[in-house]
């Protein structure tokens, strides 16, 4: 099986171009599981390691432009935690600092598992995806347009995640994730809480709960109500309107599998959110959970 490790992204588009139907391979920590398993029988495979343009991150204006190769203990780093907090959040409930040295951004979208856990930060971010061709074609995607259902992408063959844009110090973000112990765990439920003081607006994403990560909209719209936006403060107890734990429940969409009941999962999903405002709201620095 022939592997190539080009050192542009120009030489990666030019070995695709000539095998349209190679395997790109980033950290490696999902594709080597699946080949080790049997899975996945790549006939070429295109190594991203070597790729400057998809390394690391940079500023541009009040973006912040993640490039697909940003390793998780990247993610954590205290420069790039000031302006994406929520996604260090979730970047410090992945594996262990060996799959956080190796495991990319990129690598968990493309996984397009219903439990990576950079997906609900990026859904509640609004980030916006770049994919690149051969051909010079660039198209910019939502992750509701990218990941399409449990393991499935809408990446064509040949193309590739080149970098991911979120809004620098978009207001509170919290990342909560429920598992079954407290390290190197697939989460059971998680979920990502953005409140923006500055645009006024709430989102929120569970992970875990359905085929592909929830935007839970009627969440968004209730929690709106209890923010007073001048004090930046809840103005009332998040149980006393109309059970919010509730409205959570009901935007979940779990199945019952190995690693949890779906009764569980909707449950830990309510705690999740829950807490995640909470704690947008205090005082205290958040801790990562
Ligand atoms: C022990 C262990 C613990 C783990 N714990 C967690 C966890 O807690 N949370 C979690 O979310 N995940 C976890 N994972 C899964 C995995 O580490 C992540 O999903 C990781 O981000 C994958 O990134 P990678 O760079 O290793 O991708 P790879 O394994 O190299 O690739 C994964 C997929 O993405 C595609 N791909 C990679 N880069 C690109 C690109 N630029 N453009 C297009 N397609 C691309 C590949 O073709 C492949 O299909 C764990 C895995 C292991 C082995």
């Amino acid at each position: 099986m022939p592997v190539f490790v080009p050192a542009s992204l120009e030489e990666a588009f030019a070995v695709l171009e000539g095998a349209p139907g190679a395997q790109l391979l980033a950290g490696g920590t999902d594709f080597m599981v699946e080949v080790n398993a049997g899975q996945r029988r790549p006939a070429t495979v295109v190594a991203l390691g070597a790729v400057p343009e998809l390394k690391g991150w940079r500023l541009d204006g009040d973006e912040v432009v993640l490039g697909a190769g940003l390793t998780y203990t990247e993610m954590i780093s205290p420069e790039l935690a000031e302006l994406v907090p929520g996604l260090a959040q979730a970047a410090r409930t992945v594996g262990s600092p060996q799959i956080r040295n190796a495991g990319t951004l990129g690598g968990n979208i493309a996984t397009a598992s219903p439990a990576g856990d950079t997906l609900p930060m990026l859904m509640a971010l609004g980030a916006t995806m770049t994919l690149g061709r051969s051909d010079g074609g660039r198209r910019a995607v939502g992750l509701d347009e990218l990941v399409v259902g449990p393991k499935r992408t809408t990446l064509q063959p040949g193309e590739v995640l080149l970098e991911v844009r979120v809004r620098a110090g978009a207001g509170r973000q919290e990342f909560l994730k429920v598992g079954t112990r407290n390290a190197m765990v697939i989460a059971v439920a998680s979920a990502a809480v953005v409140v923006d003081f500055e645009r006024r607006s709430v989102r929120v994403a569970l992970g875990s709960v359905g085929p592909v990560v929830i935007r839970a909209e009627e969440v968004e719209r209730e929690a709106a109500k209890l923010i007073d936006w001048d004090a930046r403060r809840l103005v009332g107890p998040l149980e006393g309107s109309g059970d919010f734990g509730e409205l959570v429940r009901t935007a979940a969409r779990p199945i019952d599998d190995h690693r949890s009941t779906a009764a569980y999962r909707r449950h830990a999903a309510g705690v999740c959110v829950t807490r995640a405002f909470r704690r947008a709201f205090s005082s205290e620095e958040s801790t990562a959970p």
